[in-house]
């Protein structure tokens, strides 16, 4: 049985077990208990506050465990990042009030500088030569500089909007972070790491299949190569006859990312009636 640390509550929890029930993973009901079993695959899961996931695979109580790249640099502990996932994406940055004029990372020289992330943040003054005052304090980091208890922050920001609304500007962005699957390379029998593989194996069906659409056409025979030669594929594009000799239907995956250009040149090039389909999973 694997056992994963995952979040109880908070930011990474609803996209966390979003990815689980994708990967196909079913819970037992029960309420209000922390180690909830699988009642399809053989794991279970730990909810912990994120604080203390790295260390419960430190520790070995946990295989692995989900928790965002920020805490596991934080807390520094013996695990390893298997797979990054794609969620809870924000950054940790220092940001200073907006009346300040900001000549680069000198600034920061002799300032006192609040904080819940003292360890990156010390990390991060050392390597560039800067000596400062951390004043950790666990929440409610971006008001600290406007009741005169730091001179600047260091702290997670995602849209930016709680430091405008607290006259604040990001000077900095120290650590890119998202949420990602962590582990223990020597904690794992042989039994366990198979169902690692075999989860890591349903994340990746799901992670491709979030960024492709399927997308079905009806194209004219004659102009068929056209558009075939605009769209990418998995191979290459699959052509059905139609009823009407002089038609076909043409299926094919477009990444989101060229999505809407696809479809503009396949409409210019001649296809008709294009239906676009989420695609749920993608085993390449
Ligand atoms: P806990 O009670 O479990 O200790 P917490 O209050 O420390 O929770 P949350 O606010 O739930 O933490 O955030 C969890 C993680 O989600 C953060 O460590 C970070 O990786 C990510 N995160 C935080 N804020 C944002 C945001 N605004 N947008 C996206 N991701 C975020
Ligand atoms: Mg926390």
């Amino acid at each position: 049985m694997l056992r994963i640390a995952v979040q109880s509550k908070g930011r990474l929890y609803d996209e966390t077990m979003e990815l689980l029930s994708e990967a196909g993973i079913k819970l037992v009901a029960v309420k209000r208990t922390l180690l909830v079993p699988s009642r399809n695959f053989p794991v279970e899961l730990l909810f912990l506050r994120d604080d203390d996931i790295p260390d419960s695979v430190a520790s070995g109580t946990s295989h692995i465990g989900i928790v965002g790249l920020n805490e596991v640099l934080e807390k520094n502990k013996k695990v390893e990042v298997i797979r990054k996932l794609g969620f809870s994406k924000c950054r940790l940055s220092l940001a200073i009030p907006k009346q300040e004029k900001y000549d680069g990372l000198q600034w920061f020289a002799g300032k006192k500088i609040a904080t819940s992330y003292p360890e990156i943040l010390d990390n991060y003054l050392k390597k560039n030569g800067i000596e400062a005052d951390i004043h950790v304090i666990s929440g409610s980091v971006e008001i600290a500089p406007s009741i005169g208890l730091a001179d600047a922050i260091f702290d997670i920001v995602s849209s930016g909007s709680t430091l405008v609304s607290n006259n604040l500007v990001e000077v900095e962005t120290v650590l890119n972070s998202e949420a990602v699957l962590i582990g223990r390379a020597d904690n794992l029998s042989a039994e366990n790491q198979e169902i690692l593989d075999e989860l890591l194996f349903r994340i990746e069906a799901v992670k491709a299949a979030e960024t492709q659409k399927y997308v079905l056409m009806n194209v004219p025979r004659d102009k068929v190569d056209e558009v075939v030669s605009i769209l990418p594929g998995m191979r290459s594009p699959t052509i059905l006859p139609l009823a009407d000799e002089q038609w076909c239907s043409i299926h094919a995956v477009v990444n989101e990312k060229h999505f809407w250009e696809v479809i503009g040149r396949i409409k210019a090039a001649g296809a008709e009636g294009i239906l676009v389909l989420d695609i749920e999973k993608m085993v390449l």
